[in-house]
C-alpha cells in the first residue's frame, strides 16, 4: 500500500492486500548470491579492486584472465572506463534511517514536487514497528533537500547513505571479449532507480551469450553486440519507457503535481492502479490511466525531440 503526497498535501492512497514489492535485506541479498555462486564454482576474490581491464586481463591486485570478462561493477564501473564507455548522467540519492513508530508498516510514503525533491520524488519505508527509511533522489540538493523534508517530517537520522542514480543509456553495452551488466550498463529504471530487477533480466541475456560464446569459442565484439540486442527487446523496452516517463516527469510543475493528485482521486482510476500496478514495469500502468483519463495530459509537456536525444 502506498500514500501518495502533492506538494499541497494532498494525497490519495493506492495498493490493497496484493503484495506488490518487498523490503530486502541488501547484504543478505548480496551474501546469499555470492554463497550461491561460488557453491556452482565461482572463484570469489575478495579483497580486490579491479584497476582496469585490458581483454584478455583484468589488473587488480593481482592479474587474472577471463575468456569473457563481465563488468557489474556498479555506477562507476572501472570496466566500463577500461573500454572507453561515457558514464551515464547521474541524479543524486540520499537515504537516512530514522526511527519512526508506523501505523502500518505495510503502508510506503511517497513525496511528490520540486519542492521536495527536484525532478524525483522522496519515499518513506517502514522496516518494523520502531524504523523507517526516509529518502530522496534530486537534482538539486538532495542532502538539503533530504534535511527539509527531515524537518517537515520532525524526524532525525540515525544514519545516512548518498548515491548516485544512473539515470539514460550507455553508448555500448559490449566489446571485444566484454560485457556490461547492471548499473555500469546503467540498466535502471528511470522512474524509480530501481536497478535490481532489470539488472537480474539483464544478466539472464548475459548468460545466455556467454554460453553460445564460450561454446562457439567467440568472443569478439560483434558476436557480444547479441547480448544487447537481447537485452534491449526484453526489459530494455520497458526501461526505455521509464526513460520517456522520467524526461516528462521532469518538467511537471508543483501546481501540476496539485492538479494530478486532485484527479486522480477517482474510485474507478485508483481501481485501474491497484489492478495493473507493477513495480517493475511502471509504464504500463501510467499509460492505462492517460488512456482512462486523457484530461491528465494537460499537465505533461511531451517532448518535441525524441526523450532519448535530450536526456
Ligand atoms: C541505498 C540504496 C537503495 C536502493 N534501493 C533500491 C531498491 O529499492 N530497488 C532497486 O531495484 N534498486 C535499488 N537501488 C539500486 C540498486 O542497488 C542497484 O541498481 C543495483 O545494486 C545494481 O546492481 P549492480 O550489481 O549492477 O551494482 P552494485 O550492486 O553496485 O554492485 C557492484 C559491485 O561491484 C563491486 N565493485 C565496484 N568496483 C569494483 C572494482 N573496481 N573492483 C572490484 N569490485 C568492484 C562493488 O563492491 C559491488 O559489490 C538502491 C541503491 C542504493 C545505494
Amino acid at each position: 500500500k502506498a500514500r501518495i503526497y502533492a506538494p499541497n498535501r494532498d494525497y490519495i492512497d493506492i495498493g490493497n492486500d496484493k503484495t506488490r514489492g518487498y523490503v530486502v535485506d541488501r547484504v543478505l541479498f548480496d551474501r546469499e548470491l555470492a554463497k550461491r555462486a561460488v557453491n556452482r564454482g565461482a572463484n570469489l576474490q575478495l579483497k580486490e579492486r579491479v584497476k582496469k581491464v585490458k581483454y584478455p586481463e583484468v589488473i587488480a591486485f593481482s592479474r587474472y584472465k577471463g575468456r569473457i570478462i563481465v563488468g557489474a561493477d556498479g555506477l562507476n564501473s572501472v570496466v566500463r572506463r577500461s573500454i572507453g564507455v561515457k558514464a551515464p548522467k547521474i541524479i543524486g540519492a540520499m537515504q537516512t534511517l530514522v526511527r519512526y513508530e508506523a501505523e502500518d508498516i505495510e503502508k510506503v510514503y511517497i513525496f511528490l514536487g520540486n519542492s521536495v525533491a527536484k525532478g524525483f520524488f522522496a519515499w518513506l519505508i517502514p522496516l518494523d514497528e520502531n524504523f523507517a527509511k526516509v529518502g530522496l533522489a534530486s537534482y538539486h540538493a538532495p542532502w538539503d533537500s533530504l534535511k527539509n523534508l527531515l524537518k517537515k517530517l520532525n524526524l532525525k537520522p540515525l544514519s545516512i547513505v548518498g548515491w548516485g542514480i544512473p539515470i539514460g543509456w550507455v553508448d555500448r553495452s559490449y566489446d571485444n571479449g566484454i560485457i556490461l551488466v547492471g548499473d555500469a550498463a546503467s540498466q535502471v529504471k528511470a522512474t524509480s532507480g530501481g536497478g535490481v530487477y532489470p539488472g537480474l533480466r539483464c544478466a539472464q541475456c548475459a548468460v545466455k551469450i556467454i554460453e553460445r560464446a564460450l561454446e562457439a569459442g567467440a568472443h569478439s565484439s560483434s558476436f557480444l553486440s547479441s547480448y544487447e540486442k537481447c537485452w534491449k527487446s526484453g526489459i530494455g523496452r520497458e526501461l526505455r519507457r521509464t526513460l520517456m516517463l522520467h524526461k516528462i516527469y521532469r518538467k511537471i510543475r508543483d501546481e501540476e503535481f496539485n492538479g494530478i493528485i486532485r484527479e486522480l482521486k477517482d474510485e474507478k482510476l485508483i481501481r485501474v492502479i491497484n489492478e495493473e500496478g507493477d513495480i517493475d514495469y511502471p509504464s504500463r500502468v501510467v499509460f492505462k490511466i492517460l488512456k482512462r483519463k486523457p484530461s491528465l495530459l494537460k499537465y505533461l509537456s511531451i517532448p518535441a525531440k525524441p526523450y532519448h536525444i535530450q536526456i
